[in-house]
């Protein structure tokens, strides 16, 4: 009893001394509900029905407890905070505590969060108790933990949002601060990992392979787009060299070039983060298009720039199954990224629009089978038209390169010395992907 009395003494002053410094600019007391006024829920304490719990609300209670009678009837029912029947001075101060509380609640965040590098992933933070009076916002100040892979470079990047971008394995905490001087600690963890997931579209399945190159430079160096404007295709001039080996070709330094992904027969490799810029086709198409390569078949080699020694009929099947893995990879990018057919192109394409490098893939190799870019445009838009593109959710699986990897970049370069790897490497009259 002792107690209440104390609270309440506490209430009154407060309570006065706001009604005090404040009374002048008080609008009219009475709320005149008329049909038109939006419906929405009224909280508990919320005594003009003004959508806030705040002090105001508080000394308008205080005020209908001695005497006053300035709440309306409908009002009436959201201030009775202790369901006594009664307003007495204990709902104001309730009212007034819980008003307060918007300003004093602790941070409720998640302590712990894992991620793979090259996720985005949110820590989500709010203040508790919850009130939807609350201004508090919040500051994400990651620590400056160095990653465990050597690379010297940073475990995460935060936003003032709370998006984290994972970048190296490594251990970050980062600290939220709330406008309300509250503070919580995340810790996340970032891992080194390969994922996989099963993207399902028009009958057909297609397995997608994600680990990022994180020692190749473009992996560090480029940022995230500001707009996709289409799907550069490529196809890599480097026969018998698979989506999986591509890993430790380009997993390095000094490459100058980086693609999102390599396809083959089995499926998608993926290398860099979807959202991230890549060097592919040169300037200005990197900065609005994503990528990917479309592995060429082992049985043929390159020769002063002309394929040489191509048995078509022999490699028709191994064609058939990338064709339909990049149509399907092709459908899903375009579903994901809101583009339809019409922007997917070829790396030619992007040259002959002056946009991107002069280069002849994968038009070269597609002619040998009797198709065009037109025709897997076609493709990609009937399995967009299908309407039934599915992904499952990543799992984490062995790294890459997975047991199925074989041909090794430099077993394939012994042998074939008179071809330096790659579209990118002058093969097609190249100049600088980078930018
Ligand atoms: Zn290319």
């Amino acid at each position: 009893m002792a107690r209440k009395k104390q609270l309440l003494s506490l209430l009154l002053s407060a309570a006065i001394s706001t009604a005090c410094l404040t009374v002048g600019s008080y609008p009219a007391f009475a709320e005149v509900q008329t049909p038109d006024t939006p419906v929405h829920i009224q909280m508990q304490g919320d005594a003009n029905n003004d959508g806030s719990v705040d002090s105001y609300d508080s000394l308008l209670v205080l005020r209908q407890s001695v005497g006053y009678n300035d709440i309306s009837e409908e009002n009436l029912p959201y201030c009775d905070l202790d369901n006594d029947n009664e307003l007495t001075s204990v709902d104001a101060l309730l009212i007034l505590m819980k008003s307060v509380n918007s300003d004093t609640g602790e941070i409720l965040c998640e302590t712990g969060i894992n991620a793979i590098c090259g996720d985005t992933v949110k820590i989500d933070a709010k203040i508790v108790p919850e009130n939807k009076n609350s201004k508090v916002t919040f500051k994400f100040i990651p620590d400056k933990t160095i990653s465990k892979d050597g690379s010297g470079q940073t475990v995460l990047e935060v936003s003032n949002t709370g998006r984290i971008k994972a970048y190296h394995p490594g251990t970050s905490t980062v600290t939220i601060k709330a406008s309300n001087g509250a503070t919580a600690q995340c810790k996340v963890t970032v891992q080194d990992l390969t994922t996989q997931q099963t993207i399902t579209a028009a009958g057909k399945n297609l397995t997608v392979n994600k680990r990022m190159m994180m020692k190749n430079e473009c992996y560090d160096y480029t940022y995230d787009f500001e707009k996709i404007d289409g799907i550069v295709v490529h196809s890599t001039a480097t026969p018998g060299v698979m989506a999986e080996t591509w890993y430790s070709a380009w997993n390095k330094p000094n490459i100058e070039a980086c693609v999102h992904a390599f396809l083959d027969d089995k499926g998608v490799c993926q290398y860099l983060p979807l959202e991230q810029i890549a060097w592919h086709a040169g300037s200005p198409a990197n900065k609005t298009y994503l990528d990917f390569e479309m592995c060429e078949p082992a049985g043929f080699y390159y020769s002063n720039n002309s394929i040489t020694n191509y048995n078509v009929a022999a490699q028709q099947k191994y064609f058939d199954k990338i064709w339909t893995n990049a149509t399907v990879y092709t459908a899903y990018l375009c579903k994901t990224y809101n583009l339809t057919s019409k922007n997917v192109i070829s790396h030619a394409e992007a040259g002959k629009m002056k946009i991107g490098t002069n280069h002849g893939d994968p038009d070269h190799w597609f002619v040998l089978h009797g198709r065009n870019m037109n025709d897997f445009r076609k493709d990609v838009q009937a399995i967009l038209d299908s309407g039934a593109i599915s992904a499952t959710e990543p799992k984490v699986v062995k790294n890459i390169p997975l047991a199925s990897a074989s041909t090794s970049t430099s077993d394939y370069f012994d042998i074939h010395t008179e071809v330096t790897p790659f579209d990118m490497f002058k093969v097609w009259g190249d100049d600088s992907l980078r930018y």
